[in-house]
């Protein structure tokens, strides 16, 4: 069989990561990266990997099976996702759990009509942490589920904190908090707020002549992403920030502990330690368009999420090879 034509839209952090997964996927071939700034501009990884405008897209349809979509959740995917599901069959990460449901509505929209596949908010969270959430629910439904993030590096945060004024750079970790975690692994089904689930720490550059513990005071106070936390802002210097903070590490653990009968308890742990949080992502992202090929292939069209995916589909070995070598 001839491999998956992929196409990458949007060259950014996951746009790097899905050139780099599809080179150790040998069933699929990279056929384009599109962007919407000049392409001459941009220097892929892999010297030869065409980069074209984004106005050539439509022109390129024959070539290509499966978009993955790798523009941003706020501005790109609510746009770019409905737009290009009516002509093409794709991928994306939307991630703004609370409008995902307003997503699916437009994706599917512009996919019946066009009869395509198209798969929304594939990745981590939402992705393989929403599978085992489901899977826990199901397995264990007398129970509770725990959803830990960290200990990583927050874009939503760190962009956050770079907006104080008196703020010249500056990343955030989410962090875990132990006791809460262990707490839950024993299997008790602690109730737990928010504070106690995760603590926030800051990495920050002051802008000269900034007052630290003005800094400080607008950082632990700022409504949702902070004040409900508890905040430790460190004060770096620009070259420790970009030396020892670069990187985007991330992870976190979904456990369901329930009972199957008044003395038994079961408690069921997934766990991601990522080096790279945008690779990881884009490494599920490349699985999940192999899955809508195939589901394209079978006829099944519309929007589709990691919920209406069989396991099998995501592997480039057949079902007979599966069962034999992983059943
Ligand atoms: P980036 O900000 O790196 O890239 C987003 C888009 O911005 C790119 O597609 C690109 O589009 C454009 N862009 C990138 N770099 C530049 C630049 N230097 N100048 C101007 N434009 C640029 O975002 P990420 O790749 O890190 O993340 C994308 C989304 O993935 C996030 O918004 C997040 O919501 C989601 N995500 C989901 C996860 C999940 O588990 N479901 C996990 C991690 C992320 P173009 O080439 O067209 O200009």
């Amino acid at each position: 069989t001839s491999p998956i034509r992929i196409g990458i839209i949007g060259y950014g952090n996951l746009g790097r990561g899905v050139e780099a997964a599809i080179a150790r996927n040998p069933d699929m071939v990279l056929t384009g990266i599109y962007t919407r700034r000049d392409p001459s501009q941009l220097k892929p990884s892999h010297a030869g990997t065409p980069v074209h405008a984004m106005d050539s897209l439509l022109a390129h349809k024959g070539q290509l099976d499966v978009l993955i979509l790798c523009g941003g959740s706020k501005d790109d995917l609510p746009r770019q996702a409905p737009e290009l599901a009516a002509h093409f069959n794709l991928v994306d990460s939307f991630d703004t759990h609370a409008r995902i449901p307003e997503h699916f509505a437009n994706v599917d929209r512009a996919a019946q009509a066009g009869q395509t596949t198209a798969l929304i908010s594939a990745g981590w969270d939402p992705g393989m942490f929403s599978i085992n959430r489901v899977m826990g629910e199901a397995l264990l439904p007398d129970g509770a589920t725990y959803t830990f993030w960290g200990k990583g590096l927050s874009q939503g945060h760190s962009d956050a904190i770079r907006r104080v004024p008196g703020v010249a750079g500056g990343v955030q970790y989410t962090v875990p908090v132990q006791a809460a975690v262990d707490k839950v692994r024993s299997g008790v089904r602690p109730e737990l707020s928010t504070r106690e689930k995760h603590t926030r720490e800051c990495f920050v550059v002051l802008a000269e002549g900034a007052d630290a513990e003005a800094v400080r005071q607008t950082i632990v106070g700022m409504p949702h992403y902070f004040d409900q936390y508890d905040t430790t802002v460190h004060f770096i210097s620009a070259e420790e920030l970009a030396r020892e903070h670069g990187a985007m590490p991330h992870g976190g653990f979904v456990i369901r502990s329930g009972n199957t009968s008044d003395a038994c308890k079961q408690v069921v742990e997934y766990r991601l330690q990522l080096d790279s949080n945008p690779e990881f992502t884009s490494s599920v992202l490349v699985a999940y368009a192999r899955a809508v090929h195939r589901l394209r292939q079978m006829g099944q069209t519309g929007c589709k999420t990691v919920f209406d995916v069989a396991p099998g589909l995501l592997s480039p070995k057949s079902a007979a090879a599966l069962r034999e070598e992983l059943l």
